[in-house]
């Protein structure tokens, strides 16, 4: 089967103008001002009056959920592939969280793999909020060099009354084991650190890049605009050379206490000078979300949507910023972080994960992962294994 999609807007991030797509075999085949091919299994998509995008990436969600910070019953439910694609999303990180004990990576490889098998694609990072590593094979290289699905380490929780409070020599060992496990299998090795609301901020990591011989490119700190004080940290760390992850995912609270929602995160950093490609978004999708009194007493408990990425998304396109501007925290950006080199753009020869929204809108129409239609008119197509049909 050969599908054509026809007269849509591409942007590859970069506007291209009006193209012809053509995919096959999961794949980008051709692109051009015009294709014109004859074939008995060629399904023609119209695409006029839509933009072709690459399909989101989301470096950072929670697959079998999170939580349980207001105990057992509270713990977050796993996520459904519906809900990835109904978001854009066709390429995910999982992650354990604040439990790394009833969640575990043989749970979380699986679930990837699982993932994996029903259209999408599904990563994982090894761990979890606690240092040192409790990893799949024992050994965090080991990990990374032999399964498929493990790119890097995290989500290493630093700053955080719910940390280890792991000393700086072990933060710094796990991001060198990371590092080499990714260097040897031409992965990315990425750490991918929660940040806490906790005073030392990015005290670590600013030791990493100034101190330490490990290329800072290695480091994704996410929820930096969690507060404004880590906020504006962020910013001078990501134009000293660093890279760093808004969160997409938020209650009314939390930005009535300091939180930049991402789109107005990305604008300001933007302004303030730091490059494009410094900046992604993930949505900590179906991690918990707690509010917590000045005791430190749980008052709260929200759970994180994948479809905040669009959201954000949305909101930059809304706001005037440029298409190709708006989707690089969720396309171009996390592929290179992530060392992803199919994803994220497009491209002949790349994946074909592609997202078709309406040009007036910028409401999503299509989802294909790979190739395959998950998401069309406002529905899944694909579901998965277990959940209900429409
Ligand atoms: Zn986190």
């Amino acid at each position: 089967m050969l599908t054509l999609i026809k007269n849509a807007r591409v942007y590859a991030p970069e506007n291209l103008g009006k193209k012809d797509v053509l995919i096959a075999g999961g794949k980008i085949i051709d692109m051009k001002d015009d294709i014109d091919i004859q074939y008995d299994q060629l399904k023609v998509v119209d695409g006029q009056k839509q933009l072709l995008l690459p399909g989101f990436i989301d470096s950072h969600v929670h697959l079998l959920g999170g939580g349980g910070e207001g105990g057992f019953q509270t713990r977050t439910p796993e996520m459904m592939l519906s809900e990835i694609t109904s978001a854009g999303v066709t390429t995910v990180v999982g992650c354990l969280g604040t439990d790394g004990l009833t969640r575990s990576m043989p749970s979380l490889v699986a679930k990837a793999k699982g993932l994996t098998e029903e259209g999408i694609t599904a990563f994982a990072y090894t761990g979890s909020y606690r240092l040192p590593l409790k990893t799949l094979t024992g050994d965090i290289q080991k990990d990374i060099m032999m399964v498929n699905e493990i790119i890097g380490t995290g989500e290493v929780a630093l700053s955080d009354h719910r940390s280890s409070q792991p000393s700086l020599d072990l933060f710094l060992q796990t991001c060198a084991e990371t590092r080499l496990g990714g260097l040897l299998s031409g992965k990315a090795g990425v750490i991918n650190v929660h940040l806490g609301d906790g005073k030392d901020q990015m005290d670590y990591l600013w030791y990493l890049m100034r101190e330490t011989d490990i290329p800072v490119k290695h480091l994704l700190p996410t929820h930096v605009n969690r507060n404004r004080s880590l906020f504006f940290e962020g910013i001078e760390y990501a134009k000293a050379g660093g890279y760093i992850d808004f969160t997409t995912s938020t209650v009314p609270q939390f930005i009535d206490e300091g939180e930049v929602p991402a789109a107005e995160a990305y604008k300001i950093a933007i302004e303030k000078g730091v490059p494009l490609d410094a900046v992604t978004f993930s949505s900590d999708a179906q991690g918990s979300l707690p509010q917590f009194d000045r005791q430190g007493k749980l008052i709260g408990l929200d759970v994180g949507r994948v479809y905040s990425l669009y959201e954000s998304v949305l909101k930059l396109v809304q706001s005037g910023l440029d298409i190709e501007k708006a989707i690089l925290p969720v396309t171009l950006n996390p592929a290179q972080r992530l060392k992803l080199e199919q994803k994220g753009r497009i491209r002949i020869g790349g994946d074909a994960d592609i997202l078709l929204v309406d040009e007036a809108s910028f409401a999503i129409q299509s989802v294909y992962a790979k190739g395959q239609l998950m998401f069309d008119e406002g529905k899944a197509c694909v579901k998965g294994h277990f959940e209900k049909g429409d």
